[in-house]
């Protein structure tokens, strides 16, 4: 599932790809998971694209906004012209016809992602929901201290994927972060020392900020909209066997996901 640096990669790229562009005309072929209005909040231009968590939010003209969850598979096609779009693009949710004759689509395979048209006060209410940005000025490390003290017995790692206490994080970077900062994911809250909890903090951001520069992690069917990730190469424990000291990596289920550590390096 797209985490915090997929979707950021993707939102720079819609905002290369289509801002200040206008469209034209839109097309929605999947009706459950694409609202059909989207086809009358067109032709209206492109003002701005940009990221909330795992959401991506794209402004059109009069405050009308298009809220795009990804989900597991969705993701956007962008060809300058229609017909240079790929094969899989029989199965596209919606596309949209940009003034200048090219083309973007979303295509959803598995259909967890939604494309939802929402008035500012409804996009201000689906927004409200998550905790902060942890690449955000707001996220310091004493934040971050602070949020944790309010939660000492619930788990860390799952804690980390919680939206709603920290914005963006899912199984990936959760792991990642935990394995750079020395922390056991198995651990409860209550029982992180301070420099550990600075370590974490420092972790968190390290990982998302690299990912982002490579583009994202591509293990299963993320691609952005110009292919596919890259930090998979700089993965320490996510379905790895050995860490990057050699030392055989541990698999434990929590929460219903595969999580993966090392006994050695973490503690
Ligand atoms: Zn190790």
């Amino acid at each position: 599932m797209p985490e915090l640096p997929e979707v950021e990669t993707i939102v720079q790229q819609l905002n290369k790809h289509i801002v200040g562009k206008r469209i034209q005309s839109a097309q929605v072929l999947e009706q459950k998971r694409v609202d059909k209005s989207i086809e009358k909040a067109v032709p209206s231009t492109v003002v701005r694209a940009w990221r909330r968590a795992k959401a991506i939010i794209i402004e059109l003209e009069k405050k009308k906004y298009l809220l795009v969850r990804l989900g597991m598979t969705g993701h956007f096609h962008y060809a300058p012209k229609p017909e240079s779009l790929g094969k899989d693009e029989k199965f596209a949710g919606v596309k949209f016809y940009l003034q200048d004759g090219s083309v973007l689509s979303y295509t959803d395979i598995r259909k967890f992602g939604s494309v939802r048209v929402l008035n500012e006060a409804r996009l201000q209410k689906e927004l409200a929901q998550f905790g902060p940005e942890p690449l955000g000025k707001e996220f310091t490390a004493t934040k971050f201290k602070e949020m944790l003290a309010k939660k000492p017995k619930a788990n860390i790692k799952v804690t980390l994927m919680d939206q709603n206490f920290i914005a963006g994080i899912g199984n990936i970077y959760a792991q990642e972060a935990l394995y750079h900062a020395g922390i056991d994911p198995k651990r409860k809250i209550g029982t992180l020392k301070v420099p550990e909890i600075q370590k974490l903090h420092q972790a968190i951001q390290q990982v998302l900020r690299q990912s982002i520069a490579h583009n994202g992690t591509t293990v299963k069917n993320y691609v952005h909209i110009e292919g596919s990730g890259g930090f998979q190469k700089y993965l320490t424990v996510y379905e790895k066997t050995h860490c990057p000291q050699k030392h055989l990596i541990t698999k434990v289920r929590m929460g219903g996901r595969g999580t993966y550590y090392c006994s050695r390096c973490q503690k």
